[in-house]
């Protein structure tokens, strides 16, 4: 009997060894397995498309495994080379779910921001994700498919040579807390980081959490990726407001947990610090900020707000955002603005929210 596909395994999510034991199970040789890692590493999912192997593998491959557990519904080009792109989930139980990811390339790296949720629960009142309010964790196999699918996307159409079009970073910024679905995530990690997967190393993968004590303290003992934090006020009455957790974990617990995070030889954890015109800018802002980096292990990125359509609050002017950043750097602490990228198609920071609306055609049986 065929399985449906909310019951299967995900072959993003499948190690060497599991898939082995698989298809000793359908009396293939061992190398059969290594064979289909390998399309799977390219980011072929499709056992069709997986020229080497039988006809009768690949029906076993589809019957038994769900080898394809996103399905791509649009794909939107920036003037800048950053690609969006909008994946329907094909799992019975999340059926028409969307989620957005997003490849930025740069002249020496590519990186690709995740998605680790469908929308988001916690309603920090900048972020378009969180007006859309939670729907689903993504399984360890849909955060991976989410890279593959980018992977084979960047195969079959490179970018200009001035950019890169080979994914070297992963961030966890997409859609959704990460430290929310924590199980899947730290799963996914371990197959980013997997050496006969994708091998990626745990210095080039960044995990961007609003501050869930416990689970950072646990990224920490596993995972010691690098770390960033949406911090966005160092004054626990505005930042209860601009991100709501601080009300259960205040800035000084965050301080202490930041303090006791490994983040190894020349690296540092990032404060993510959004900037909002007559909310988090003001002197004393900035004083509370410098009383709270510790600048041996931080550095704070100041980040231009990148409105959507109904966003409560407007951006930092250009010259304030400089100002800010001189003031830091001038107290030792390393502070960059970073460039938006992606604002064109709506793929800048804080502006992902898949419209489930307009993408309503997608074909998603599970
Ligand atoms: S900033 Fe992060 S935690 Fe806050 S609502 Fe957006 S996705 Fe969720």
């Amino acid at each position: 009997m065929r399985r449906m596909n909310s019951d299967k395994r995900q072959l993003p999510a499948m190690k060497l060894d599991e898939l082995q034991a698989l298809v000793a199970t359908w009396k293939q040789p061992k190398f059969r397995a290594r064979q289909i890692l390998d399309w799977r590493n390219k980011g072929v999912l499709s056992p069709d498309a997986m020229k080497n192997i039988s006809s009768d593998l690949r029906q076993k491959l589809k019957d038994e495994i769900c080898c394809e557990p996103l399905k791509l519904i649009r794909r939107e080009c920036s003037v800048d080379g950053t690609r969006k792109y909008v994946f329907a989930l094909t799992r019975m139980r999340a059926a028409g779910k969307m989620i957005e990811s997003v490849f930025i390339p740069e002249e020496k790296r590519g990186t690709v921001c995740i998605s680790s949720q469908v929308g988001c629960v916690f309603d920090c009142p900048f972020c378009h994700t969180g007006t859309q309010g939670f729907e689903a964790n993504l399984t360890a196999g849909e955060i991976i498919a989410q890279v593959l699918a980018i992977k084979a996307d960047l195969h079959a159409e490179p970018l200009p040579d001035e950019l890169h079009s080979d994914i070297t970073h992963i961030v966890y910024m997409g859609m959704g807390e990460p430290m929310a679905n924590e199980d899947a995530v730290l799963s996914s990690i371990g197959l980013l980081m997997d050496k006969d997967g994708l091998n990626i190393s745990r210095r080039r993968i960044t995990v961007s959490t609003s501050g869930l004590i416990p689970q950072i303290q646990r990224l920490g003992a596993v995972y010691p990726v690098n770390l960033a934090i949406s911090l966005h006020s160092a004054i626990d009455d505005k930042r209860d407001t601009l991100v709501p957790i601080n009300r259960k974990y205040s800035l000084q617990a965050l301080r202490a947990c930041l303090n006791a995070y490994s983040i190894g030889k020349q690296r540092h954890i990032t404060l993510e610090y959004v900037l909002l015109d007559q909310t988090n800018d003001q002197d004393e802002d900035v004083q509370a900020l410098i009383r709270f980096v510790n600048p041996e292990r931080e550095r704070v990125n100041l980040i231009q707000f990148n409105p959507y359509p109904g966003s409560p609050y407007a951006g930092t002017s250009k010259q304030n955002m400089k100002v800010f950043a001189q003031w830091l750097i001038s107290k030792g602490i390393r502070a960059t603005v970073r460039r938006s990228r992606g604002d064109d198609i709506m793929a800048a920071c804080g502006q992902l929210k898949a419209d489930t609306k307009a993408d309503s055609n997608a074909d998603t049986k599970g």
